[in-house]
């Protein structure tokens, strides 16, 4: 999983590549590297490290201008991350450069041939073989386009790949299976990237390229074939990001922007749902009536938070729909043979709508037949593509890697698909569902009432900030609530933390509790049964010294805590859009105190698109 970006115009391509790469270094980010044609040669300069890295080794040696060029951030599969590891790669004879996202599952049958033939490699990566092969390729004919579509019959596994070869210096070539490729149309420049934000400060026509596809851009011009040479029609769409909205707004991080965003995130979520009679309209769903009628049985997959969103979902969809729900993580989904007809509904949640895992388990329900509706927040990306519907979350560009307003809305969604359900089988009434919808429109004011008042956070972060380990507890609803909050701690603050149903302390985890332990607890609402069960497990875990942060509603007076955070009054179901708020920051600012990247913790990448 990488981030690639590839321009051609009549600019310079150094400064369109390296402004491309910042926008998509979430994708990956221990490696950089580009390459410019200029004067009949390739010039490249790749380094290990952040994007910067690269930057800096550039404002040394400054490569020659040029009007063609490719650049690449790398999160490695093959090969550590090394300077000679990082892309683009070239092949011996100096013809041709390629950069690659994903991975070349026959890259060793493919590299133990061409060693045979006498080739060298310089690298250990996987994608360098694409390079010897499309040098060959090139050799044989001088068309780029017709040797990189011979090169991709070759190749099992993803690709997206981008290449400029020296005797083409009027041509970009790319090409794709699984992985993202996208096409920005400029005037006099176009643009291939892994996702639009890499070019919408240029131009915000853009073309989705198909799977199995070869893209051949000019200056002026697109042209699109399949790996058989047969021409393809693509769609075209207008981005409706602005430049100014995948940038950090005067937050220290993107992530603090992301989080103050989610007022505004499910508020755009919900915009348009509703038809002119009051009916839940969910346009991208393109399943008939009478086939949601026919479904007996709801699967939704996702992997990390995403997972979370749908445990989440459940509770409302079951609830609403009467329809049962199983919850699975998408990286194990299609391992275990899952009892998959016709009539079941596969949801499949992705903010990026690439994750591989999830793809290949959306890919193996389709397989069986099953109806797929997929919840993602990137247009046009390949999860969405291959569904029978999409619900768009609407909420804008999500950059920091750990997912806060994507996980919102992806909820959101989701409910709004059990909504749907429920009033299409007619269990719900219009107005029923009407009424369900105000009390979700209420949420945006809610989010923004506790995010006003969310300075205390900082104040844990640092009371906490030595602990060895934080526990999470909640039940119910609050239950994948506590899961994502250790989640989000694990991956910002590197901090070990989990997350349990409350009522599981006494099977186990109540023998973690030693003095001084930090646990947050999840309060279910004041009407629920299970608010005097959690308040008794609060006095277990104190009497065994446990430290105890309570995330309790506003009017719960019956918690009189000096550790209580108040949450704005919600119904159950809606209770998790405020209570992940707290604990959203709480490793947000953990991660400040203890002095990391909060944008790009370690080992971590945004979109996850290998398997
Ligand atoms: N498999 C390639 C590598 O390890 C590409 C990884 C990526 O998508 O960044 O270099």
């Amino acid at each position: 999983m990488c981030g690639i970006v590839g321009y051609i115009g009549n600019s310079d391509a150094t400064p369109a590549l390296l402004s491309g790469l910042a926008r998509l270094e979430y994708r990956g980010y221990d490696s950089a590297g580009i390459s410019i044609l200029s004067g009949g040669k390739i010039a490249t300069t790749k380094r290990a490290g952040k994007l910067g890295v690269l930057v800096e080794a550039l404002k040394k040696k400054p490569l020659p201008a040029g009007k063609v060029g490719i650049g690449h951030t790398r999160w490695a599969t093959h090969g550590s991350p090394v300077d000679r590891n990082a892309h683009p790669h070239i092949d011996p004879e100096e013809k041709v450069a390629i950069i690659h996202n994903g991975i070349i599952e026959n890259y060793q049958v493919l590299k133990e041939e061409l060693e045979r033939l006498g080739h060298y490699f310089s690298s250990d990566t996987d994608s360098e073989v694409v390079a010897h092969l499309l040098g060959i390729e090139y050799g044989k004919s001088a068309d780029l386009t017709d040797a990189m579509e011979r090169v991709c019959q070759r190749l099992h596994g993803n690709f997206s790949l981008v290449a400029i070869a020296i005797d083409s210096p009027g041509v970009l070539i790319g090409a794709r299976r699984n992985s993202p490729l996208v096409v920005g149309l400029g005037q006099g420049e176009n643009f291939l990237a892994s996702d639009v934000s890499a070019f919408i400060s240029f131009t915000k026509r853009a073309l989705e390229i198909g799977q199995n596809q070869v893209v051949t851009l000019t200056a002026d011009s697109c042209s699109i074939s399949d790996f058989n040479g047969v021409t393809q029609s693509p769609r075209e769409f207008q981005v409706t990001w602005d430049a100014s909205a995948a940038e950090k707004n005067g937050f220290p991080h993107f992530m603090a922007k992301e989080i103050m965003e989610q007022p505004k995130a499910v508020a755009d979520c919900l915009l348009g749902r509703m038809d002119e009679n009051g009916h839940l309209t969910l346009n991208e769903v393109r399943l008939s009536d009478d086939e949601i009628r026919d479904i007996d049985k709801v699967i939704i997959i996702g992997c990390g938070s995403a997972y979370h969103a749908g445990m989440i979902a459940k509770y409302g969809i079951e609830h609403w729909s009467r329809l049962p729900v199983e919850v699975e993580l998408a990286s194990e989904f299609r391992y275990r043979d899952p009892i998959i007809t016709r009539n079941t509904l596969v949801i499949a949640i992705s903010q990026s709508g690439e994750t591989m895992d999830t793809l290949m388990a959306l890919r193996h329900a389709k397989d069986q037949r099953a109806k797929v509706i997929s919840i993602c927040n990137t247009y046009g990306a390949s999860i969405p593509r291959e569904s029978d519907g999409v619900i768009y979350t609407q909420a804008g560009p999500e950059i920091a890697v750990a997912s806060t307003k994507a996980f919102l809305t992806q909820i959101v969604a989701a409910y709004l698909v059990g909504l749907y359900i429920a009033e299409i089988r007619g269990i719900k009434f219009i107005d029923e569902v009407r009424d369900i919808l105000e009390e979700l429109g209420e949420l945006p004011e809610k989010i923004e009432r506790y995010l006003e008042t969310s300075e205390r956070l900082k104040d844990l972060a640092l009371e906490f900030k030595s602990a060895q380990s934080i526990l999470f507890l909640g039940r119910h609803v609050g239950f994948p609530v506590a899961l994502e909050g250790a989640l989000k701690l694990k991956e910002l603050a590197y901090m070990h933390a989990v997350g349990f149903a409350a009522g599981e302390l006494k099977h186990g985890p109540i023998a973690l509790i030693e003095e001084g332990t930090p646990v947050l607890v999840i309060m279910p609402n004041l009407n629920s049964p299970l608010h005097d069960k959690m308040v008794s497990n609060v006095q277990e875990i104190e009497a065994r010294g446990a430290r105890a942060i309570i995330i309790t509603a506003e009017n719960d007076t019956s918690i009189t805590s000096p550790r209580a955070i108040r949450i704005p009054d919600a119904p159950t179901l809606f209770q998790p859009l405020l209570a992940v708020l707290p604990l959203q920051l709480f490793a947000y600012e953990s991660a400040v105190v203890r002095g990391y990247d909060v944008d790009q913790p370690r080992n971590l990448a945004k979109s996850v698109t290998v398997e």
